[in-house]
């Protein structure tokens, strides 16, 4: 958003001014999403009123690159509609995460063909991956919960040519699932 290359030198001014800024970012993120098959349901129903998405400050999904700054790629990625994917990544602003959820995005999952992209960060940076086929909606909060955190840590790696790398950090669930509430035990009698 090119506030940083007003601030002055570092100082302790621009040091807490950093972290308020970080701190408005990691709590209003705006996700893109790409959401091409299953994965893109569990997408939903992580913004919808059971998990709330909205506790997050993550919940407001814009439809244009332009006003995004968390692109999640839910589903696979087939070699015609990558370039679709690569404009959208390039017309986000700065600065930028990516969330690869599920397997078919960060792996091309089950479809290992010649028609699947196997793994988007052959492509564009990937800064975390949410394994799962589908993740559940607490894994893909896990995740927002990391880019937060690398917000929050101001970890944007980039190269000596200003390239931006992927951080490439996978999350783990932390949370227990729940019981079945009634026995599913299939042939009981
Ligand atoms: S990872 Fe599983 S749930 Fe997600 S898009 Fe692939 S097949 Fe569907």
């Amino acid at each position: 958003m090119g506030l940083e290359a007003a601030l002055p030198v570092d100082n302790i001014l621009t040091t807490q001014l950093n972290r308020v800024i970080n701190w408005a970012r990691r709590s209003a993120v705006w996700p893109m999403p790409f959401a091409t098959a299953c994965c893109g349901i569990e997408l939903m129903a992580t913004a919808s009123s059971r998990f709330d998405l909205a506790r997050f400050g993550a919940e407001v999904f814009r439809f244009s690159p332009r006003q995004a700054d968390l692109l999640i790629v839910a589903g696979r990625v087939s070699i015609k509609m990558l370039p679709v994917l690569q404009r959208i990544y390039v017309q986000m602003t700065e600065p930028k995460w990516v969330i690869s959820m599920g397997a078919c995005a960060s792996t091309g999952g089950v479809f290992d063909t010649y028609a699947v992209v196997q793994g988007i960060d052959q492509f564009i940076p990937v800064d975390v991956y949410v394994p799962g086929c589908p993740p559940r909606p607490e894994m893909l909060i896990e995740g927002v919960m990391a880019i937060q955190r690398i917000i929050d840590n101001e970890n944007i790696p980039y190269d000596g040519d200003g390239k931006r790398l992927p951080l490439e950090v996978a999350v783990t669930p932390t949370y227990e699932p729940a019981a079945q509430p009634v026995d599913v035990t299939v042939g009981a009698s």
